[in-house]
């Protein structure tokens, strides 16, 4: 990027990616596979540049929320294996094939709709079951009364032509949250989860080669969950092991700059609905960042700013391309100032709780128009 142009950037750390994934590497059992999740354009640091690195670093999977993702990947020319973790329709059961993109199945009506397709082109499409142990969202109910049922059509799904099943998952609903409650409930799911795939085997022969549940939470707190493969995003661009520190390290730094620096009297509003008043002389920083850049307006005059000397307090409503910080007390800052609104110097979870959301959203939530600067 050109110096003069500029204006608000997201710095991402291709280092800090691979020590992460070598630390969560070094943690699990040795045998397990690692698939990398990547939706999301690897949670706003970039699928194409994470997919490779991780596919240098020898990671054995990855996997994004749907087709469009996937593509991108191997038009970007990755060739390890890819599971696609939400629905594709049918009519691109070829396109999957072709791509040789896993697909996950939820339930009996689609697999049936991915089977037909598949024969009738005379190829095979690499599936993996999702089962529904608690999080009811995706996949095959197996839960009470549905159990039968469940592990019936999971193992039809299995037996239909032109599909070839590799691999069986689920996913947690609370493991990363703290308490008892929280841990028997990720504990029931798991132990629901196991009595599907030894049903699975005992009753029907059925073997997957791949059983995978552990997201970063699982791989946090319950390590015994590991089982064939874990499925870490979070952690892997450096958040959710406050639990249990893996020594993981931010990968994105938000960072903008002080575009122009204003003297007000005291009692002058700043910015949109006059929400803030000044109560001194205040020197502020007109900052080149708003909503449209990622920082969510819901954090309005509850955030700040890591400066080279000290944190900047953000005063005022946020605007769609810019907001306004206190710079009264430091005064060495100026037109051009590098600030960070998080990573390496400002914690994003103190963000996250001004806007009344997670690290995920606000990572995914930087938007086209910031660029990504590697390192
Ligand atoms: C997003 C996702 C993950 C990764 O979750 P993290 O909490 O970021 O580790 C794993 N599995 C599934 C099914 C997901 O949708």
């Amino acid at each position: 990027m050109n110096d003069l142009q500029k204006r608000t950037w997201a710095e991402i750390s291709l280092d800090n990616i691979k020590h992460n994934y070598e630390a969560i590497r070094s943690d699990i059992p040795s045998g397990c596979r690692f698939l990398g999740v990547v939706k999301a354009d690897a949670y706003g640091h970039g699928a194409m540049r994470v997919a490779s690195l991780l596919q240098a670093c020898g990671a054995d999977y990855l996997a994004v929320s749907c087709l469009d993702e996937a593509l991108e990947l191997r038009d970007g020319g990755i060739t390890m294996p890819i599971l696609i973790l939400g629905h594709t329709p049918w009519q691109y059961t070829g396109c999957l094939i072709e791509n040789s993109l896993t697909q996950t199945v939820t339930n009996l009506a689609k697999a049936e709709e991915y089977s037909a397709e598949a024969a009738k082109l005379g190829r095979e499409l690499l599936i993996h079951i999702k089962v529904d142990t608690g999080m009811s969202r995706l996949g095959f109910l197996c839960d009470g009364s549905l159990s039968e049922k469940g592990i019936e059509n999971i193992a039809r799904s299995c037996s239909l032509p032109g599909l070839h099943p590799e691999g069986i998952y689920t996913h947690f609903a609370v493991s990363d949250e703290p308490g008892e409650e929280n841990r028997s409930y990720t504990e029931r799911q798991f132990s629901l989860f196991l009595h599907v795939v030894e049903e699975l085997q005992q009753r029907y022969g059925i073997v997957f080669p791949l059983r995978h549940c552990a997201n970063s939470g699982a791989v946090v707190n319950y390590p015994e969950m590991a089982l064939d493969m874990v499925r870490p995003g979070l952690l892997l661009y450096g958040y959710g092991d406050e639990n249990r520190p893996l020594n993981l390290k931010p990968c994105m730094r938000f960072v903008t700059t002080v575009s122009t620096i204003k003297h007000y009297e005291p009692g002058t509003f700043i910015s949109y609905g006059r929400k803030y008043e000044t109560t001194r002389k205040t020197r502020v920083g007109v900052l080149a960042l708003g909503y449209a850049d990622g920082l969510p307006r819901a954090a309005s005059g509850k955030c700040s700013f890591a400066t080279p000397w000290g944190m900047a307090p953000q005063i005022g409503t946020v605007c769609m391309d810019m907001c306004m910080a206190d710079l009264t007390d430091l005064y060495e800052a100026e037109v051009g100032t590098e600030v960070e609104l998080f990573g390496e110097h400002a914690d994003i979870h103190a963000l996250a709780e001004a806007a009344g959301t997670i690290p995920y959203e606000l990572l995914c939530s930087v938007t086209k128009r910031v660029p990504r600067v590697y390192k």
